[in-house]
C-alpha cells in the first residue's frame, strides 16, 4: 500500500446570497494579492534582468512576511479568511521560481474579466468535509460556513483524508476540487507493457484496440456559430449577453464530453495492464511545431496551428496524467520516428506510411494500421527503457509536489 493523491470534483450547490458574495470576495482578494505582489516584484525583476539590483525573493516564507504586513494595513482583507488568501502567494512563489529558472515569463496579471474566480483551502487551514447522505456532502469554508457539495457518480475516495480544496467559479457555478490523500494498493506488475499512441480524436493501443472520441462535430459547429454571432453583436447589448451564455453552455458540454471520454478510456486501458508506455509530451510538443514535425516538416500545419494545437496539448497532457495515476507505472519514450518505423523489421522510412491511416513497410511488406504500428513501436521503446530503469532504480514523486503539479495543470 502506498499513499497517493486523488482529486474529486464536486459541484457546489447554490447557497445563501451572503455566502455566495463572500466566496467571490475571497477570490477577489486572491486576485488582488496576486496583482499586488506581481507589481511589487516586477521592478526588482526587471532590474535584476539588467544586472542591477538583487535577485527577487522567491520563497513562500519571505513573501509571507510581506503578506502579513499587507493584510494588517488593508482593512477589508481582515474580514476574509487569512489562509486561503495567503495561499495565493504559494502559487505566486511557484510561478516566480519558474520565471527565475528561465522556464516561463514573468507571471501575468489576473484580470477580473478573464481569470476564473478561484481560491484554495490549504491543508494549513484544515479541510473539513462531512458526508450528509448518499447524494450530498458539505464542505466548511473558513469564515463563510458550510456549503453543500454534490457530484454525479460515486466518490471512490471518501475514506481518504482531504488535504486541500480548490474552489473555482466556471462562469455558471462554483466547483470544488478536493484533493484526498488515499491508500492505494500498488497494482501488481505482471510484466506486461502496453504502448499508447495518442491522436486528435482517438487513442490506439499496441494490442490493436482503438478508443474513439465521441463525435463533437455538431457541438463544435454550434460553438463556432455562436462565436461568429457574438463577434457581430454590439458590446454590452442584451442579445450579445444572451449569445455569450449559450456559447459558454456549449463550450462546457464539449469539455465535459472530452473529460468523460478521457476518464473512461484511461480507466479501461489501466485495467488491462500495469505498465503503460506513452510518448514524451515535452519532446513531442517541441518537435511538433506549427511548421510540422521533425520527421515530417511542412505537414500538419493547419491541423496543429494556433488554438487547436494548445487544445491538443492539454488533451494529451490530460490523458497522460490520468494514465499516470490509474496505472502502476508510466514510461515516457522519445516520440521521434515512432510513426515511420516498421514494428516488424525496424525499417524506418517515410515511405512506409502510405496515408494517415495505413502503414506498409517497403522493406518487409508488413501492413497494419498506422497508429497500431506506432503504438507497437512505443511499447517496444518502453520495454527497452524499463530494463534500463530497473538497473538504476525508479523514482518517486513526493505528495506535495504531486498536488502542485495537478493544480497547475488543472
Ligand atoms: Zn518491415
Amino acid at each position: 500500500m502506498t499513499k497517493e493523491i486523488r482529486t474529486v470534483e464536486y459541484v457546489v450547490l447554490p447557497t445563501t446570497r451572503a455566502k455566495g458574495r463572500k466566496m467571490f470576495q475571497i477570490a477577489g482578494a486572491c486576485r488582488y494579492v496576486w496583482n499586488h505582489f506581481r507589481e511589487n516584484n516586477l521592478a526588482d525583476y526587471q532590474a535584476f534582468r539588467k544586472g542591477k539590483g538583487q535577485r527577487p525573493q522567491t520563497s513562500f516564507f519571505s513573501l509571507g512576511v510581506e503578506f502579513t504586513k499587507l493584510r494588517h494595513e488593508t482593512e477589508w482583507m481582515q474580514e476574509l479568511p487569512a489562509n486561503p488568501v495567503k495561499h495565493t502567494l504559494k502559487y505566486f512563489a511557484d510561478a516566480l521560481k519558474e520565471t527565475m529558472a528561465g522556464k516561463k515569463g514573468f507571471p501575468k496579471p489576473r484580470s477580473r474579466k478573464r481569470t476564473a474566480p478561484s481560491f484554495t483551502i490549504p491543508s494549513s487551514a484544515g479541510v473539513r468535509i462531512r458526508k450528509v447522505n448518499e447524494k450530498y456532502s458539505s464542505l466548511l469554508i473558513p469564515l463563510v460556513g458550510w456549503v453543500t457539495l454534490t457530484r454525479r457518480g460515486d466518490n471512490l475516495w471518501e475514506n481518504g483524508t482531504p488535504k486541500q480544496a480548490v474552489l473555482r467559479h466556471d462562469g455558471h457555478r462554483w466547483r470544488a476540487f478536493v484533493f484526498y490523500e488515499v491508500e492505494v494498493e500498488k497494482k501488481l506488475d505482471d510484466g506486461e507493457v502496453l504502448g499508447i499512441d495518442m491522436n486528435v480524436r482517438q487513442v490506439a493501443t499496441s494490442d490493436g484496440h482503438f478508443y474513439f472520441l465521441p463525435d463533437l462535430k455538431k457541438k463544435e459547429a454550434r460553438r463556432k456559430r455562436y462565436q461568429r454571432r457574438m463577434a457581430r453583436q454590439i458590446k454590452g447589448s442584451n442579445r450579445r449577453k444572451d449569445t455569450k451564455k449559450k456559447l459558454a453552455k456549449v463550450s462546457r458540454k464539449i469539455a465535459n464530453v472530452r473529460k468523460n471520454w478521457i476518464h473512461q478510456t484511461t480507466k479501461e486501458i489501466a485495467g488491462k495492464c500495469g505498465t503503460i508506455a506513452v510518448e514524451d509530451l515535452k519532446v513531442k510538443n517541441m518537435t511538433t511545431s506549427a511548421k510540422g514535425t521533425v520527421e515530417n516538416p511542412g505537414k500538419n500545419v493547419r491541423q496543429k496551428s494556433g488554438l487547436n494545437r494548445v487544445m491538443l496539448e492539454t488533451a494529451f497532457g490530460e490523458i497522460r496524467r490520468n494514465l499516470e495515476y490509474k496505472c502502476g507505472r508510466l514510461i515516457e519514450v522519445n516520440p521521434a520516428y515512432t510513426s515511420h518505423t516498421c514494428s516488424e523489421c525496424g525499417h524506418a522510412e517515410k515511405e512506409n506510411r502510405k496515408t494517415q491511416a495505413r502503414f506498409l513497410c517497403v522493406s518487409c511488406g508488413y501492413a497494419s494500421n498506422a497508429d497500431t504500428n506506432a503504438a507497437t513501436n512505443i511499447r517496444r521503446l518502453g520495454v527497452a527503457q524499463l530494463h534500463g530503469e530497473e538497473r538504476s532504480g525508479s523514482r518517486q514523486t513526493p505528495l506535495s509536489r504531486e498536488i502542485d503539479a495537478r493544480l497547475h495543470n488543472g
